[in-house]
């Protein structure tokens, strides 16, 4: 708790009272640099407004990490708000985006990338992990002429393939940033629970104040420099609040959707989420590919048919098609968002599916109960661009103030984004060292 005292109207903080760092948010991004910074600086704090993830842990429902914000138009985006962020319920790809893009800013990161993907890890999926599901459609396609390929993954030694990953991981077998946050404040750094943060202040002492909610009681805690990294559908609504004005535009959210079919006389057994991916079709046509099954949907479909419907959930394959959306959505001051699908975008989807019918086809699926599902979004970025709310360096126009999640990105990523953020993170922690 910070201590605060008022002599004619100034107010004083006291100097233990203020940290080096304040880091908002532990996901991705947060917990990243609260890991760089922590050990090398006098003082780090994460203000999260999540919970520690043990008090939801080992429950097997997507739901309960899953926070959905529906847009106006009715497109639902996925993140978490949790210790850990939205890396909770990833499904462990580890697959680099924009680096072509963040070089034409000058930012070069392929020193970071190397680093996080040494210790986040991004070995492609081991075979004995890939089922017949994913086996069928690495065959039929290879013989079709596509690339499909294992997927690059974040697993840990002991991974048996129980497809749990979206859930948190339960048995803690795949990178999560939990890993790093946990190193963080082995290193020194402090954690606030519950800290909604929801404005920051720079005072005229060149103090920053962040002004928190918690159960419901106004807080504040006072650092040198704050780093907002609460993603990139809260980081723009603080920025707006605390002056930036021009947050909270260019949101995209590499919108996908995912194409079924049964195939009769066959048995799949579970695999882990996406174990197999194309990205060939990804810089020309702006789609990528990956295996990939919502068992309720499926089951949702198999309910609407007769009761004489052959397939059961065992019977399906399914592709996840995700693109690289136009960035027309927008955060507004009030925390209402905007994001709908256009005409690019269907264009996209609608090129897709016509290859993954013909894989499926040639899998063997019976033609009749070809289906796609609702159209969502998954990889919140761009709110507060490199370019245009923060300089090279991730730095807004309020000297000391930084962001560093997905709402720099610079572009549409279109494919996995955390071993990005990781690296980016990186990078922005050894300039921050560099400078105190
Ligand atoms: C279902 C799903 C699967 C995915 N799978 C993959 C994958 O396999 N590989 C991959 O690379 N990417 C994946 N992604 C994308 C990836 O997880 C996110 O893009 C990435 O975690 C974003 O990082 P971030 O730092 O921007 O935000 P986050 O990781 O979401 O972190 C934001 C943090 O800020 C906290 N926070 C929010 N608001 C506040 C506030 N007001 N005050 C304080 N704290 C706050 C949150 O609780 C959270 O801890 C997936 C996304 C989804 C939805």
């Amino acid at each position: 708790m910070s201590f605060i005292y008022k002599i004619s109207h100034i107010s004083y903080v006291a100097m233990e009272n203020i940290y080096d760092f304040i880091v908002v948010g532990s996901g991705a991004g947060g917990a990243t640099l609260a890991r760089e910074l922590s050990g090398s600086v006098r003082s780090v704090l994460v203000l999260e407004r999540g919970v520690m993830e043990v008090d939801v842990g080992g429950k097997k429902n997507f739901s309960r990490y899953v926070d959905i914000v529906k847009s106006l138009e009715g497109i639902n985006i996925m993140r978490s708000i949790m210790a850990g962020g939205t890396t909770m319920i990833s499904a462990g790809c580890s697959v680099r985006c924009i680096e072509k893009e963040l070089l034409k800013k000058g930012i070069d990161i392929s020193a970071e990338l190397l680093e996080a993907e040494g210790e986040v890890g991004n070995a492609p999926l081991h075979e004995n992990l890939i089922s017949e599901r994913s086996k069928t459609i690495l065959k039929v396609s290879k013989d079709m002429g596509y690339s499909f390929a294992p997927m690059p993954k974040c697993y840990k030694d002991g991974c048996d393939g129980c497809g749990l990953c979206m859930t948190g991981c339960g048995r803690e077998l795949k990178w999560t940033a939990l890993d790093y946050l946990g190193e963080a404040m082995e290193n020194g750094a402090s954690i606030e629970y519950g800290a909604d943060v929801k404005r920051v202040d720079k005072r005229n002492d060149g103090i920053f104040e962040v002004e928190v909610s918690r159960e419901g009681k106004d807080e504040s805690f006072f650092g040198k420099r704050v780093i907002l990294c609460a993603g990139a559908l809260e980081t723009p609504l603080i920025l707006l609040r605390s002056g930036i004005e021009d947050a909270g535009t260019n949101l995209s959210v590499d919108l996908l959707r995912h194409i079924y079919c049964f195939i009769p006389d066959s048995d799949f057994k579970t695999e882990p989420p996406m174990s197999i991916v194309d990205t060939e079709f990804h810089e020309d046509k702006g789609f990528m590919l990956a295996t990939n099954i919502n068992l309720s949907v499926v089951k949702k479909y198999i309910d609407s048919q007769d009761k004489e419907f052959p397939y059961g959930v065992n019977n399906s394959i399914g592709i996840m098609v995700k693109i690289s959306d136009c960035p027309n959505g927008r955060v507004f001051p009030n925390g209402a968002v905007s994001k709908d699908v256009d005409s690019c975008d269907l264009m996209k989807f609608e090129e897709a599916f016509e290859i993954v019918k013909r894989i499926f086809l040639a899998a063997g699926a019976d033609p009749v109960h070809i289906f796609e599902s609702h159209i969502n979004g998954a990889h919140p970025a761009g709110t507060a661009a490199i370019g245009t709310v923060v300089d090279e360096d991730l730095m807004t126009k309020t000297q000391g103030l930084y962001v560093c999640d997905a709402s720099v990105f610079p572009a549409v990523p279109g494919l996995p984004t955390i071993i990005t953020i990781v690296a980016l993170a990186k990078r922005l922690g050894k300039h921050l060292k560099s400078k105190v």
